[in-house]
């Protein structure tokens, strides 16, 4: 028992002299003043600054909606009946976008409304210079959110170890199969 405590005492000195190390080292440092907003500053490009709306994507399922911890998006949609592409087949119902809005004014920046996303609607996007002085006008509708989507970085390459996604390899097949010769019938 007697062991343990001495142990315990001797690792809480260890850890007491290992933040005065870090405090003493960050305190002989000379402090670096960032020039913003004239100069700038450089943010690693995933950062997150505002959600960006890819519309043509969003199928008004909700669930971001439903997701967002803070309950900041708003989504009104309707359906629409879409006719049978052929005669006698089934006509198709599908939801039409009305509303898509983000209060940023209660956004905490989880990223949880675009981790949930199963249509990839939503990107982060690293603008962050859309403060207002009326916080109403902090809620982005969905044409402003569609706006974002031009800040958006293009995602990190990839691994070129890794393999071919297969949404990829399911379209280089068809074009290869599409572009083979055709084999002249035989005749018999
Ligand atoms: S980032 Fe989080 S809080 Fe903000 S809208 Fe998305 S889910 Fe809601
Ligand atoms: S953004 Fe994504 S999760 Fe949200 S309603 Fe549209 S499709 Fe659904």
């Amino acid at each position: 028992m007697v062991k343990n405590g001495e142990q315990r005492v001797g690792s809480k000195g260890a850890g007491l002299f290992k933040g005065l190390g870090i405090t003493l080292s960050t305190m002989t440092k000379r402090s670096i003043t960032e020039q913003y907003p004239d100069v700038q500053p450089e943010l690693p490009p995933r950062s997150r600054g505002v959600i960006a709306l890819l519309e043509e994507n969003c199928t008004s399922c909700m669930l971001c909606a439903r997701e967002c911890p803070d309950w900041c998006i708003y989504i009104d949609s309707h359906k629409e009946v879409i006719p049978a592409a052929e005669e006698g087949g089934r006509e198709r119902s599908q939801n039409v976008l009305d509303r898509f809005a983000i209060d940023f004014s209660l956004c905490m920046y989880c990223g949880i409304c675009i981790d949930v996303c199963p249509f990839d609607a939503l990107f982060w996007s690293p603008e962050f210079e859309y403060s207002e002085f009326d916080i109403r006008n902090m809620t982005h509708e969905k044409e402003r959110l569609g706006q974002w989507m031009a800040t958006v970085p293009p995602p990190p390459a990839l691994d070129p170890a890794a393999a071919e996604p297969k949404e990829l390899l399911g379209v280089r097949k068809k074009a290869e199969a599409a572009t083979l010769p055709i084999e002249p019938a035989s005749d018999s």
